[in-house]
């Protein structure tokens, strides 16, 4: 049974492919370039069981034609998971609209025309369920049946808003798909996604969007402002890589699996700083604008975690092992 990872060099991806290689899987991972193949087949250790195809650019509807060509009869399970993430651009619909609606109907449009899919498992996101506006609003409560209410026009107004939107949409276009198809459809909608690395060699002075919340406070000093001060919640990225494995593993098809374990503030997370590394040095004090902690809106995904049934890990866990790799790396642990 092979399992197709798209984009395979993202931060989530890296621990999918661990999780897939340990249960054998033949698996193919796509990626932008032969360098990045390379260098991830090596960090593996080079298993005969992954192989990787290239896709330079999901914005091209047809990226996905050559690959499924190719090798769409071998795949039984798609895991779509390249997607922007990321809020440096100002140019929203090319570097985030376009590419992960295109990438979504692109590798589907491929599955429908040469594949032989059984399931497809897209990583969507919380961004696609809750309204930003409100997000810091904490007598709401969303859940999986909920969608953000953004339009292609007003959502770009800023590149939060515009990748919360591009998440939407893409995740519209795989129900839709879903529905004209058959084909078996699960998403898998997280919070903010916190944890180490799959390779330490791959700790750089700057870590992927959502751990650069982490990295922003490891590297802030007394006194320092928080900002932005972030009321939302997280889950640990080696339990979003079980949960894809789960998704196509069980029987889930039409759930939306809502990914997270619970609030975090910047303020909890400086708590498990000054507690676990106390040679940081950074506590920040209780006054206005800083270590805020009041909650922000909840999100109630109990149903999903009924349907995941595996104990999901401890933000204290989870943000020490994501501190240690970076100080590890930087010579201080
Ligand atoms: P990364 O940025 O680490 O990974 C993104 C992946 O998509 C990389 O493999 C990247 O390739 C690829 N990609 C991006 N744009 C293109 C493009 N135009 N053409 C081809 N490939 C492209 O992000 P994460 O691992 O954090 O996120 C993975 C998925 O999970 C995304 O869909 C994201 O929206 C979703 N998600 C992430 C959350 C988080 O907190 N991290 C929370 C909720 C959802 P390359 O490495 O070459 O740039």
């Amino acid at each position: 049974m092979a399992v197709l990872v798209t984009g395979a060099t993202g931060f989530i991806a890296q621990w999918v492919l661990d999780c897939l290689l340990k249960e054998n899987y033949q698996v193919i991972g796509t990626v932008r370039s032969q360098e990045k193949g390379d260098k991830l087949h090596k960090q593996f250790g080079s298993p005969s069981k992954l192989s990787f195809e290239i896709v330079k650019d999901i914005s091209d509807t047809e990226a996905f034609e050559p690959l499924f060509k190719k090798r769409g009869k071998e795949i039984d399970i798609v895991l779509h998971m390249a997607s922007p993430c990321h809020f440096n651009t100002s140019d929203y619909e090319k570097d985030l609209l376009i590419p992960a609606l295109n990438g979504t109907k692109g590798v589907l449009n491929a599955i429908k025309k040469y594949g032989d899919v059984k399931k497809v498992v897209v990583t969507s996101s919380y961004a696609a369920i809750t309204d930003m506006v409100n997000s810091a609003d904490g007598s709401l409560v969303f859940t999986e049946k909920d969608w953000n209410p953004a339009t292609w026009e007003r959502c770009q107004t800023d590149a939060v808003n515009a990748y919360c939107a591009s998440k939407k949409f893409a995740e519209q276009a795989a129900w839709e798909f879903s529905k004209e198809t058959g084909v078996s459809l699960t998403t898998i909608n997280p919070v903010f996604v916190f944890g180490p690395q799959k390779f330490d060699e791959d700790v750089t002075s700057q870590l992927n969007t959502s751990n650069e919340i982490i990295n922003g406070l490891i590297h802030s000093k007394p006194g320092d402002k928080l900002e932005p001060d972030y009321h939302s919640a997280y889950v640990d990225v080696r339990d979003v890589a079980r949960a894809h494995l789960v998704a196509f593993q069980k029987d889930t098809t039409g759930e939306r699996l809502g990914l997270s374990n619970g609030a975090f503030n910047c303020q909890s997370i400086l708590d498990i700083l000054n507690e676990k590394f106390p040679q940081l040095d950074i506590t920040k004090g209780p006054e206005p604008g800083m270590g805020d902690t009041k909650p922000g809106a909840v999100f109630d995904n109990r149903h999903s975690k009924e349907v995941l049934a595996f104990p999901f890990i401890s933000l204290e866990q989870c943000v020490y092992d994501t501190v240690a790799q970076v100080l590890k790396k930087e010579g201080r642990l």
